[in-house]
Parts: structure tokens; sequence; C-alpha cells
């Protein structure tokens, strides 16, 4: 089955356009034109073949730039009519030579349209040679007359239609090619010509999301929406640390808070353990809160032998204080010996243990130094960190 889409984009759009050399299809929305943001539902969808669009001759630069991510799928513009359903039938006849099974007719001015709204129309085609997608009318619907009302008008099996509006293609061109014959039809959307012509047309489910953008507010609402969704909740921070210590007698190092027996120890007023101390300043630097130094001096008794484990839990508070949330903790030691990569789970887990992160936010790696320098002549063990952070 060949299923082509066919976008309706000729009209002036009086109603919404604040600047007569852009029309409402071309606004921006979000940092992408409208019609860009419609086409891309269409392109995606991987049983919607080739697309085809009416434009505005006077839209032709927009259109362009507009349509150009999508040129692998799209047939060349064709120029629209004074009224929407001539630029439908001169689409429709641009479409026949290539003699699709299905079309589907999808008014522009509808960016919001889903993958699963455009399925069910695909799936209704299937049973019926029209599928309508449709939502039943929740409001109480009132006549009036000269500013007052004259009656209620009884809702039950009334519906709002949508786009895209799918049919037999053979039935739908020639149901327009008959409605052309008489200048005085008029017919606000498809469907209305299939009923007309005696195509059945089946009701399928629309979609709340799917709404006709026609107003100046409509347009500046759906430019909100779409900047607020492409946004991150809040601000992204990223800081460093590095740390060294020295290497002296003993038997074992401590590193990212695992144990590793070694011919030598680390030397330092705490535990040494320089992994921990360069995430502790990286995470520190994010929220611009100075450094591990300033927060636990090492002229202060209390933290002799201290377990860094509490110092690294003390910037993660202090993050957490400001609800700030850590995405992602990268470390990377640099030793000529011991191994890293045996322990490198096992700090990976310690580290997100401490901090209350998933195994997958942490990141630990490791290096020689090509036995360079004091790295390198075994004299010391380096540590450098990266930390990121969302901060509301
Ligand atoms: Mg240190």
């Amino acid at each position: 089955m060949t299923v082509v889409a066919l976008i309706v984009a000729a009209g002036r759009g009086a109603r919404a356009s604040t600047d007569e050399s852009q029309p409402k299809q071309y606004c921006d929305l979000g940092g992408a034109p409208m019609l860009s943001r419609t086409l891309a539902v269409f392109a995606a969808h991987t049983r919607v073949g080739n697309i085809l669009v009416v434009i505005h001759p006077d839209d032709l630069a927009l259109y362009r730039e507009a349509s150009a991510p999508f040129a692998d799928k799209i047939l060349p513009a064709v120029p629209g009519g004074a009224r929407r359903q001539d630029s439908v039938r001169m689409g429709l006849e641009a479409l026949a030579e290539g003699s699709p099974e299905k079309v589907l007719i999808h008014d522009a001015a509808r960016p919001f349209v889903d993958e699963a709204l455009v399925s069910r129309v695909i799936d209704a085609l299937d049973a019926s040679p029209g599928a309508l997608p449709c939502l039943p009318v929740t409001d109480t619907l009132k006549r009036g007359e000269e500013g007052h009302v004259t009656g209620t008008v009884a809702r039950a099996g009334l519906y709002r239609a949508q786009t895209p509006q799918g049919f037999d293609f053979e039935s739908i061109l020639a149901a327009h090619r008959a409605a052309a014959r008489d200048s005085t039809l008029e017919f606000t959307d498809d469907t209305s010509v299939a009923e007309w012509f005696g195509i059945e047309v089946a009701i399928v489910e629309g979609s709340e999301n799917n709404r006709k953008l026609t107003t100046a507010e409509d347009l500046m609402i759906a430019d909100r929406m779409m900047r607020q969704s492409a946004a991150p909740v809040g601000t992204i921070r990223v800081g460093s640390g590095y740390d060294v210590h020295r290497l002296g007698p003993g038997d074992s190092v401590m590193l990212c808070g695992v144990r590793i027996p070694h011919t030598r120890a680390l030397m330092g007023h705490s535990d040494a353990d320089v992994g921990l101390h360069a995430l502790t300043d990286a995470l520190l630097g994010t929220i611009a809160d100075g450094d591990i130094g300033a927060h636990f001096p090492p002229s202060d008794a209390r933290w002799r032998g201290a377990n860094s484990d509490l110092f690294l839990k003390d910037a993660g508070d202090r993050i957490a204080g400001l609800g700030g949330k850590i995405v992602h903790a990268d470390i990377t030691l640099v030793c000529e010996t011991p191994k890293i990569g045996p322990h490198r789970d096992a700090m990976r887990g310690s580290i997100a243990d401490i901090l209350g992160l998933g195994m997958t936010q942490v990141s630990v790696k490791a290096t020689t130094n090509e036995q360079l320098g004091f790295i390198g002549r075994e004299e010391g063990i380096a540590a450098m960190a990266t930390a990121t952070v969302l901060l509301p």
C-alpha cells in the first residue's frame, strides 16, 4: 500500500498574521518554522511515502528553507488556488501521475499531529475509503442572536474534525474533480467533499494536542510550549577537580573508596584518597563553594586519618541542599601501579553508594604517565575529576 501525504500550506492566515511577509505556517515555533514541525512528523513516519506540499506562489523562498531538511521524501511543491478546496485539488492532480493508493490530507497549521494519530488514520483506511480523526464535543453548545442566547444545541453525536483526513486516492480525486465543476460549492474540509460525493468516512480518534493554530495568541502559546519542552529544567553546571598525594612506606593504597594491596601507601592527613578528593573538588566547583581544604582544613585534628567518604558525602549534601542533582561523575587516576582495571567497578560502586547515584552515572578511568615525571618515578599518584550537576 502506498500512502502519500498532501500538506496544505497555501493559506494567507489573515487571522494570525502580524507581519504580511510571514504567513503563519512559516512562523517560528521554538526555533523552527511551523511547516517544518508538521513535515517532520510525516517525514519520520515509516508508512508514509512521498510528501507533497501545496504552497502560495509568494512563499517559495520560505518554503525552500522550511522543507530543506526533508528533501529525500518531498516532491516538488505545487502552487495552490484561491480556496482551500482548489489547493487540495491541485495537489491531488499533481500526485495522480504517481498513482498512490491512499492519501493523507493535512493542514500545515496543525504541527502537533503525532505518529500514533497518523497511524490510526492509515489503519482505518484498510476498512473504509475515508477516515476522519475527530474528538467529541464536550462543551455545551449554544445558539445565539444579537448578543442573546436563543437556544441549546444537543451535542450528542457532534464531533470536532481534525486532519490528517485519509482517503482512497482515486475516490477523493474524483470527488474533488466533480466538486470543481460547480463553483458555488464551498467546502471547508475534505471530508465535506467526500460526504457530498457519497464516500463513506470512518471516525478515528483524534488528539487534543492536534489543535489548529489560528490566532496570533495560538502561535505565541505554541512557541512557548515548544521552547519549554526543548530546554532542560534548570541549569547545567560542570566542575573540575585535581589532586595529588605522595607515595611512602606502607602496604596498601586507598583509591576511590577501595583499598588495594600495594608495595607502598599514599601519604596524607586523611586517608589520602586522591580519587575522592579530586571528585569532591569537582562537585564543590559546580556550586562555586570553595574546595575540600576550605571545608576540612588539614590543620584540624578531627580530619586526621579521616575516611574520605565523609568529604565526598558532604559535597553531595551541599548540592542536594540547593535542590541540585548530580548527573554524572568522571574520574581519571594517573599512576604507573597498581593496576586500576581489576578494581574499576568496585570504585564506581563505592562512589555511587556514597553519592546515591546509579553505576551508569559514575565513570572511573586510569592511565599511566609513561614513566615520566614524578608519577612515572612512582613518587605519587594524581587524579582528575569532572562532575556534572543540574541545578534548579
Ligand atoms: Mg587530597
